[in-house]
């Protein structure tokens, strides 16, 4: 597309004469309006949410990002970035703006032994990769690794080791971004820090980042990896509290497993990294008296990467996944899943349920919101509608919101990757003391609102499309 007509809101691929249509920047990469492109660009791994986009660009360089986002303010367009589109709820998504595909900007600029340098549209599993063959690594890993770098710094990047070193957001140097209006910035913790915490768990809405700096930390090669049953959810609750105030494993995660006979196994998943010395099993499992144990070594990328190949057969079957992940307060937790458990059955969960601690001294990012109190647990619900059903994913998105709004009067927040009709008022909610920072940032930094409508925090732009 080489064109734009402000009239209609149409991307054109000349530039008619006598026409009111404007020309395009150049841009190094493309900009494209097939559709293929357009429906990729309106879906996600949710498929819950369908917003077209006019056009997407595939951007060449930092520059069209750049080029793309002046233009966007000029003409009031829309914009949002799709790392690896595995939101759930049309999070990156812009209906009738355009979408920048950020798998063209994936390049690793640098390794050290401290730190990596790359670009927003890298994968975390193309970068283990290349930093484990220095033996080196992130502190903390998502579950699952085939999500871009820039996707995961907008909402957290949780994992089993959070408890120890805080999520992927704790655990960045410096961003460069583009903000809303359109300025290339690099910014850190001591250089443009209203930005750098403005942006990290920023869910898209104050800049669009185009390269990270992560903490690299020695890896092991090594995963001993225990399964440990519990017959009840507040055994395994209990297990985990233990195992998290003494630190015993590097990883500590847990699961609510559905058994043969419609119900639930309750499974605390805790690791032990090492190179040359496997753990002691006594002293790992002393005190947390699990009735099942099931112990394995496997080398460490394996571990890092071993639901990648999982993911890849469920993405394949485009089933809806209205999910709900939810930061529960420590005191609440045992009476929530409790009480969640006399309804939720197998199906309900759609698979994959977790519950498993983490320390909130060690979530210094102010965009992430976590519950009061040193200690809180992660439930996510990462359903699945088998086979597809629009009634059965309404029924389960209902669910959420009800379930959102116990999680709320327990004082508890949540994980922004799910399928809730929050309006903006259940933003405001949402961020609660922070509210008016977000917006002095959202007026500073985007403050024609182009970016990430598909989060749904700030009334859509208010303007006809086309109009400056
Ligand atoms: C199978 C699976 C497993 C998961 N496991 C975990 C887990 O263990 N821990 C965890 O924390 N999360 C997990 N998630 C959630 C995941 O971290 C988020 O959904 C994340 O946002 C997805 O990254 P993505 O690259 O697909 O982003 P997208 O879905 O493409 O985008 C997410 C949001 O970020 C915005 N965005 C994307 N890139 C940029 C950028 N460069 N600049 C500005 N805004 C941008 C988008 O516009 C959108 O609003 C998982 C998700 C899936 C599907």
């Amino acid at each position: 597309m080489v064109a734009f007509d402000p009239a209609d809101s149409r991307w054109l691929s000349s530039l008619p004469e006598n026409s009111t249509a404007i020309q395009l920047p150049h841009l190094d990469g493309e900009l494209v309006t097939d559709e293929d492109a357009l429906t990729e660009a309106a879906t996600d791994y949710g498929h819950l949410v369908h917003d077209r986009p006019r056009a997407v660009l595939r951007p060449g360089s930092v520059a069209d990002v750049v080029t793309l986002v002046r233009f966007a303010n000029e003409h009031g367009i829309v914009v949002a970035v799709r790392g690896q589109g595995h939101s759930t709820f049309g999070q990156a998504q812009a209906e009738s703006g355009v979408v920048i595909d950020s798998r063209t900007l994936a390049t690793v600029h640098e390794i050290t032994p401290g730190h990596a340098v790359v670009d927003a549209g890298v994968q975390w599993l193309d970068l283990v990769r290349i930093t484990l063959k220095d033996g080196i690594a992130p502190p903390v890993s998502t579950d699952y690794l085939g999500l871009s770098v820039g996707g995961t710094l907008c909402v957290g990047g949780i994992g089993g080791a959070s408890q120890h070193h805080g999520m992927l957001v704790d655990n960045t140097l410096e961003l460069q971004v583009v903000t809303g209006d359109g300025r290339l910035v690099t910014c850190s913790a001591d250089h443009e820090p209203e930005l750098f915490e403005a942006v990290l768990g920023g869910l898209g809405q104050f800049a669009i980042i185009v390269r990270a700096t992560v903490r690299l930390v020695p890896a092991p090669t090594m995963a001993r990896v225990y399964t440990l049953t519990y017959p009840r959810v507040t055994d395994l609750t209990a297990a985990q509290r233990t195992a998290l105030a003494d630190g015993r494993f590097d990883y500590l995660e847990g699961q609510l497993v559905p058994t043969d006979d419609d119900d639930f196994a309750f499974v605390l998943e805790g690791g032990s990294w090492y190179t040359a010395q496997p753990p002691d099993d006594e002293a790992v499992l002393a005190g947390i008296e699990p009735t099942g144990v099931d112990v394995v070594d496997v080398p460490y990328f394996e571990w890092l990467n071993r639901i990648y190949e999982t993911v890849e057969q469920i993405e394949a079957l485009r089933l809806p996944g209205p999910w709900l992940n939810a930061f529960l307060p420590d005191a609440a937790t045992d009476e929530i899943v409790t009480e969640l458990l006399t309804t939720l059955t197998p199906a309900d969960a759609g698979g994959v349920a977790l519950l498993y601690p983490a320390r909130s001294s060690l979530i210094t990012r102010p965009q992430v919101r976590v519950p009061a109190g040193e200690v809180f647990f992660l439930l996510a619900l990462l359903r699945a509608v088998s086979p597809p059903d629009d009634a059965e994913a309404e029924r389960l998105i209902a669910d959420n919101d009800a379930l959102y709004a116990r999680v709320l009067a327990a004082g508890g927040t949540q994980y922004p990757v799910n399928a809730l009709r929050l309006t903006p008022a259940g933003w405001r909610t949402h961020y609660g003391d922070r509210w008016p920072a977000v917006l002095r940032a959202k007026g500073r930094f985007d403050p024609r609102g182009v970016l990430t409508p598909g989060q749904g925090i700030f009334e859509p732009l208010s303007r006809a499309p086309g109009t400056p």
